[in-house]
């Protein structure tokens, strides 16, 4: 994005190094092959609060580059997304290489180069005339500014931090929960709505509520990736162990479950507890679960439920208490939380406050959102940013030649 809106904005060698052998290989895998581009969310200080790390700095980019921006830009540039119900925005065609493909279209247009298998692995500051970058696969190259967007890659924290700038540590976020509980992960497979997540570590407390699917791990679907991001650093801390209490009833609350056991212990009298199931929206292999789980038989009729079982399922359903053994397997987690740390730059260009002519943004930086294509967002609105800001540099120093 920012090497396109530079070339686009005049400047005339824009040079793109990617260290493998195809670039915007991320976009190719992301949302399970669909790309999840952005979200359609309007209000810049709303979009904000979905990014656990940034939140409050990310106001004033997204003031100037936000979702509705994104959108007309990829539109201008022959790429329609689409809306789905819950927001999240995908590509017309659903398929990740669409978005590729346009954006190698866009930047071949305005005469952006690509060289592959460049691997960067030095950069040296000369004062007033830019940068030196050597590394795997490149003869030693200059350039007057220099945009750093190198992901979740080590080598970019290790250069950035070369270049003299502070890096928060990096931890994974958006990751699914492994739970040391047999008798719901044998309900692998199962997703439920309006899932309430407390979690409470040390002094910190962490709710989500929203969709969950039970994996044969543990727990994992949009409301446990946005617990593990706004958690990312606590549970890291914790060594991915803590205590998880989890309310199934749908906003029913105790009294309302309550209720709902006793109508139908007077009402269902005969049939058993597994036939007549009381919650519509809990699937029958997971009431039978919590049957299991409170000790009952399910063949019992209602009326011999007995009252220790009844109090045992109102927990379970209400405030079931989890104990978390770990986090979903390594590398399975979508981003990281922790990079470059946002006071070391200038959010109104993404220009670095300890090295001028250098400019950051993406994954890189200290900023990570939850699912729903709120990260890709920070990376369109932070890459145009730079590219403008380049664009302004490059062309007025061009311009008092
Ligand atoms: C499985 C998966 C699915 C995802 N799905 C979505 C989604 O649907 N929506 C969403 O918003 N987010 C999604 N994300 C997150 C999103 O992919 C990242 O936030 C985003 O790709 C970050 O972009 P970036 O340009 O900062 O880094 P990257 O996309 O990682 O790009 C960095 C590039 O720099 C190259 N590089 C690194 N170091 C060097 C070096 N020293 N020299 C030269 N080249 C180098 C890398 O090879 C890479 O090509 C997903 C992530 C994963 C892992």
């Amino acid at each position: 994005m920012a090497a396109i809106t530079a070339a686009e904005q005049g400047v005339r060698q824009v040079l793109v190094l990617e260290g493998t052998p195809e670039p915007l290989q991320k976009v190719r895998i992301s949302g399970g092959g669909r790309c999840n581009v952005t979200h359609a969310c309007w209000d810049p200080r709303e979009l904000a609060t979905h990014y656990p790390r940034g939140s409050r700095p990310l106001r004033g980019p997204f003031s100037r580059f936000a979702c509705g921006d994104a959108i007309s830009w990829f539109d201008e540039h022959g790429l329609t997304l689409v809306e789905e119900l819950d927001g999240r925005m995908f590509p017309q065609q659903n398929r990740s290489e669409a978005v590729i493909q346009c954006l190698q279209k866009a930047a071949r247009a305005a005469g952006v180069q690509l060289r592959t298998k460049a691997m960067v692995q030095q950069v040296r500051v000369q004062s007033e005339r830019g940068f030196v970058l050597e590394g795997r696969g490149l003869e030693p190259l200059n350039g007057r500014c220099l945009m750093l967007s190198t992901g979740g890659h080590p080598s970019g924290r290790k250069l950035a931090e070369a270049l003299g700038h502070q890096v928060v540590p990096p931890v994974p976020s958006l990751f699914s929960l492994t739970l040391q509980a047999p008798a719901l992960t044998a309900c692998s497979g199962i997703a439920i709505d309006d899932v309430g997540l407390d979690l409470k570590l040390g002094n910190a407390r962490f709710r989500q509520t929203g969709r969950v699917l039970i994996t044969h791990r543990g727990l994992s679907g949009p409301a446990t990736l946005r617990l593990s991001a706004f958690a990312a650093r606590a549970l890291h801390e914790s060594h991915y162990k803590g205590e998880l209490k989890v309310d199934w009833s749908a906003g029913l609350g105790r009294q309302g479950v309550e209720q709902r056991l006793q109508q139908w212990r007077q009402e269902q009298v005969r049939r058993t507890l597994s036939a007549a199931k009381p919650f519509e929206h809990l699937p029958r292999r997971l009431w039978q679960a919590f049957l299991t789980m409170a000790g009952v038989e399910a063949e019992r009729r209602w009326t011999d439920l007995p009252i220790k079982a009844e109090r045992q399922l109102v927990e379970l359903l209400c405030a079931q208490s989890l104990s978390i053994k770990g986090r979903g397997p390594f590398g399975e987690e979508f981003v990281t939380a922790g990079g470059v740390a946002l006071g070391d730059i200038n959010l109104a260009t993404m220009e670095s406050r300890r090295c001028p002519g250098l400019y950051l943004a993406g994954e890189l930086l200290d900023v990570d959102g939850v699912t729903g294509g709120f990260n890709f967002q920070a990376c369109w609105s932070g890459g145009w940013l730079a590219g403008q800001a380049i664009a302004a540099v490059v062309n007025g120093s061009d311009q008092k030649r």
